[in-house]
């Protein structure tokens, strides 16, 4: 339901461009992660693995849904490159992850290069690292395509919007220890029921508040590449 709200607020703000450009994030998110999702439940112990919640559909589309909306009031074509940026940010994080997650690379942390458990927030690999420049540039070209914005300033924002997510996974998100399965997890209780420890991070901060930052990144490159390009031209 959540995700129909939001939806029909950004049709409703900017019409078949702006829903094009949703779907250009939607429709590959939900098609790779039914990609080898038995693989991925066994690899990944994280709460990406569980059903959408109304919380999930927000982190990844709120800041897009503000943009649209203040887009309807303004026409600024700011408001409208960031839009863009904030589901290409999305995009590129959904991709990084559910490809990244199938390659057989071993993750490496961003900030410190120590390996990291695969599935967790924060480890990048080079597969995942290139799959989050194609979910930027799918939704760039959507968005240039549909005259919101050009594709490579979409695209460079999604990708930034991506490195924040992963550099926020890596250092401020939780990661939680789970003494009963004896492994490092992201959520509590973890998927066993059990209760889990603060291993780094802070507890309030989880791949939902990430993922909304990654947005808020994309969005800001966007607007503000955006926002320079048009002075500059
Ligand atoms: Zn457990």
């Amino acid at each position: 339901m959540a995700a129909a709200i939001l939806g029909t607020a950004i049709f409703a703000a900017g019409g078949w461009g702006f829903a094009a450009v949703l779907f250009a994030f939607f429709l590959p998110a939900v098609a790779l992660s039914r990609l080898g999702s038995r693989r991925k439940a066994a690899i990944a112990d994280t709460d990406k693995r569980k059903a959408r919640d109304a919380r999930q559909v927000i982190a990844n589309g709120g800041i897009a849904a503000a943009c649209a909306i203040a887009y309807a009031f303004t026409r600024s074509p700011v408001l409208a490159a960031a839009f863009a940026g904030a589901f290409a940010a999305a995009a590129a994080d959904t991709w990084g992850t559910e490809l990244g997650t199938l390659a057989r690379s071993a993750p490496r942390s961003i900030v410190n290069f120590r390996a990291v458990a695969r599935g967790l927030s924060g480890g990048v690999t080079a597969w995942g690292t290139l799959a989050e420049a194609g979910g930027a540039l799918t939704v760039g070209a959507v968005a240039w395509a549909a005259g919101i914005a050009p594709w490579w300033i979409v695209g460079v924002a999604g990708f930034a919007g991506a490195l924040a997510d992963s550099i926020f996974g890596a250092t401020l998100q939780a990661l939680r220890y789970c003494s009963r399965c004896r492994r490092l997890c992201e959520t509590d209780p973890h998927l066993c029921g059990s209760a889990t420890s603060l291993v780094r991070g802070w507890s309030a901060i989880d791949n939902d508040t990430v993922n909304a930052i990654a947005t808020l990144t994309g969005a800001l490159a966007a607007g503000g590449i955006a926002a320079l390009y048009t002075a500059a031209f």
